[in-house]
């Protein structure tokens, strides 16, 4: 790659100079000041913090009146100092009093001064402060001197802050403000930690360079490669953008085609590296200008694409400064990430973490229900949370309610610590419940199991009085140790499940390996849509040696008692009489055979539906998935956030089809039951209760919230109530907001 060897000479002094005044470790932010109205030959340059209360306060000065500092304050938005950190643009006027945010401060002594340039100080994309140059005459300031100035931004906050000696520079600029985030709960809790950020853009640990040429091989070798990732990123993505008739503001797209096509990326960092900056830092400022776009990006669609393009500039940052995966401890921490699979959230709780908040995370993914089978508190969404936030930072993550505070107020830890024991309380009321029948206020049976996936879980089925395991997914176990182990280990792995089990019923899943659950050494397949790929019962029967070792290992395991195996992602009768041949096959030579061997099926492909009257002709028992078969019925992917709120469970389709398998399964008279995380919310249990599931199996963290909801309701009365819902049920494509309504009415908390 060619990269334009064009010097330019006068910010490498610029940058020279402040380093060789940095270099001493003591250097003042006014003597910073002083340097930057020197050589950028401005008659002032001053530098504002952030301080509590989303004040900006002048910290230091040169050409300003020094009595201002530490006097002068704006609030953010107010002034051209305000407006900057409030936009986080920079701002260059030839004629500042007269721009209507202006705001005098006499004591300053600013009203001599015309032009002004203003930038943000950010690191990690928090706002720490603004940095800015005035002159008497008016005049337009250059491109390379606004470059400038925010280059000195950066190297203010990452050189004083990074050092560690300075400690004051963290003083001087640190905007340690509360912010809060609205969050989606992707599992439930309150926990209270220490910041752990983990895929956030790494800060580069050297930031001047001498020789502008090698640091330009490097990046170009670095940016090949990026490249080459963008270009079929964009590929896959304009087209979808093109059919959306998206109204994307032009400066979005500009972003994507310029990261995409490379010059305008090449050309900045290019400057930059010239400017005297190393690979590293050059692509750290080029990416933070993008992360600043990005933030002004309404649409949620475009964000996420563009968020995917960050995260390959993020790599390619990572791949430059060839930094390994260092662990931080992680004990007692709040992971914060952008996307996150289940395999790598089981690798952080067993580090220790309390909490989990996935930028990008939905609660249908598998990544949310690994959390709530941990009860591990994790949150979706919080836009913005992840730039934000900075290692150290504490966080309070309400899950529940969906909210997460940075740096919260003492005020607001003591109002979460009062939630916290009141929790406990209910908690302890709760306690009762396990043991309280399993009946509705007007006498209807209900059974309610538990999803389970990893042996420490199995203790929650005496803490909840869960009636059994009625979905056990055996590759959760295989993901946690990162292989699939041999027969032998295999078997002690089940058999501690039915051990633990005893009386109660556990429906074994067979492996549901592939999408988003992939072992660390899989090889990845390249696939369009890996949900609706080469992935779960489809790789078992392409690879039945795997498939019936699980089912050997099973046999194994039941050792003479009753056994249920329940096979994933069915599509056709034909596959189920395939694998179930497997297990009859792998049966016959088991000794001793399981005292009774239940077959069954996951209804998660809609194309199953019609296939239901020879499927339960030879099926034992049916369990609707209801999260994969709400993506493939909606055509919508269960890990993407934008569309988690779209479709609802409580509608029209949803409703009418478990009507139908319902109908279906009485009539041959197979058990059904239902087992994806519609049944761990208490207003959709009730609902499907009233529709005649009776056996529900959900996260072991909502069992007794289900079982409390149920409890008090009355079947029958709501059923009237669905009845006369029915009528124009079909005009709304969610159902919830009358059916919570109905319940608020009878006193069911939902
Ligand atoms: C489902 O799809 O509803 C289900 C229970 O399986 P999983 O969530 O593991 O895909
Ligand atoms: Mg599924």
């Amino acid at each position: 790659m060619d990269l334009d060897p064009a010097p330019v000479a006068p910010a490498r002094r610029v940058l020279r100079n402040l380093r060789a005044l940095m270099a001493g470790g003591s250097a003042q932010l006014s003597d910073i000041a002083a340097l930057v109205a020197n050589q950028l030959e401005t008659d002032v340059c001053s530098a504002y913090g952030l301080r509590a209360g989303e004040i900006l306060e002048l910290r230091a000065t040169y050409g300003l009146h020094p009595a201002a500092i530490g006097r002068t304050r704006l609030r953010v938005g107010e002034g051209i100092v305000g407006l900057v950190a409030a936009t986080g643009q920079p701002l260059n006027l030839a004629d500042a009093p007269n721009h209507p945010a202006f705001a005098y401060r006499p004591e300053t002594g600013e009203d001599a001064f015309a032009a002004m340039l203003a930038v943000p100080v950010r690191r990690g994309g928090r706002l720490l402060g603004v940095l800015t140059v005035q002159d008497r005459q008016p005049r337009h300031y250059t491109d390379i001197e606004t470059e400038l100035l925010e280059t000195v931004a950066m190297l203010l906050t990452d050189l004083l802050a990074g050092s560690g000696s300075g400690s004051d520079a963290r003083e001087d600029f640190a905007g340690s403000l509360p912010r809060q985030f609205e969050a989606a709960t992707l599992s439930p809790g309150i926990v209270f930690g220490r910041v752990l950020v983990r895929g956030a853009t790494l800060a580069p640990g050297r930031l001047l360079a001498d020789d502008p040429a090698a640091e330009l091989a490097r990046i170009g070798a670095a940016l090949d490669e990026m490249r080459a990732g963008l270009d079929s990123l964009i590929a896959t993505q304009l087209p979808e953008l093109e059919r959306r008739g998206s109204q994307a503001p032009r400066d979005i797209l500009a972003a994507t085609r310029e990261v995409a096509a490379g010059d305008g990326w090449l050309k900045r960092v290019t400057e930059a590296v010239h400017g005297g900056l190393t690979a590293e830092a050059a692509v750290h400022r080029v990416v933070n200008e993008f992360r600043a776009r990005m933030r002004t990006i309404a649409d949620p669609y475009l964000r996420e694409r563009l968020a995917d393009l960050e995260d390959l500039a993020g790599r390619l940052l990572s791949a430059l400064t060839g930094e390994g995966e260092v662990l931080p401890d992680a004990a007692g921490a709040i992971l914060f990430v952008r996307r996150l699979g289940p395999a790598q959230l089981l690798d952080w709780h067993a580090r220790g973490i309390a909490g989990v908040v996935i930028e990008e995370g939905s609660a249908g993914g598998h990544a949310a229900i690994v959390a709530r089978a941990l009860g591990l508190p994790a949150a979706g969404g919080a836009r913005g949370a992840l730039d934000a936030a900075e290692a150290g930072d504490d966080a309070v993550l309400d899950a529940d309610e969906g909210t997460l505070i940075l740096r919260p107020d003492p005020g607001v830890r003591d109002a979460y610590e009062r939630a916290l024991s009141a929790r406990a309380t209910r908690n302890a009321a709760w306690a009762e419940l396990r043991t309280a029948p399993s009946v509705t206020r007007d006498g209807v049976p209900f059974t309610l199991m538990m999803n389970a996936g990893l042996g420490l879980e199995l203790d929650q089925l005496s803490a909840t009085g869960a009636a059994g395991i009625g979905l056990f997914r055996t590759e959760i176990a295989m993901m946690a140790r990162g292989s699939i182990p041999d027969v032998a280990e295999q078997a002690a792995i089940y058999a501690r499940v039915l051990d633990a089990a005893g009386d109660r019923p556990v429906l074994f899943r067979t492996l549901d390996l592939g999408s988003d659950k992939l072992l660390p050494d899989s090889p990845r397949q390249e696939e369009e849509n890996p949900a609706m790929g080469w992935r779960s019962l489809r790789v078992g029967l392409d690879r039945p040696a795997l498939l019936r070792r699980q089912l050997r290992a099973l046999l194994l395991a039941a050792s003479g008692r009753p056994l249920s195996v329940m096979f994933p992602m069915v599509a056709t009768l034909a596959e189920f009489r395939q694998a179930r041949g497997l297990l009859f096959t792998e049966a016959a030579r088991v000794r001793p055979a399981p005292a009774k061997l239940a077959v069954g099926a996951m209804l998660e492909v809609p194309a199953l539906m019609w296939q239901l009257p020879e499927l339960m002709a030879e099926a034992d028992f049916v369990s609707i998935g209801t999260n994969d078969l709400m993506q493939f019925l909606f055509a919508a992917d269960r890990g993407t956030p934008a569309l988690a709120d779209r479709y609802d469970f409580l509608s029209v389709p949803v409703l009418r089809l478990v009507k139908s398998a319902v109908a279906q399964a009485a009539q041959s008279g197979t058990s059904l039951s239902l087992c994806g995380e519609a049944a761990g919310r208490p207003l959709d249990a009730a609902v499907l209760l009233a529709l005649g599931v009776t056996q529900l199996s959900m996260s072991a963290s909502g069992l007794l919230a289900v079982k409390e909801a149920l409890r008090a309701f009355d079947v029958g009365a709501f059923r009237s109530f669905l009845e006369t819902l029915r009528r124009t049920a079909a005009a709304y494509s969610s159902l919830r907001e009358p059916m919570a309504g109905w319940a608020r009415d009878h006193g069911v908390a939902i």
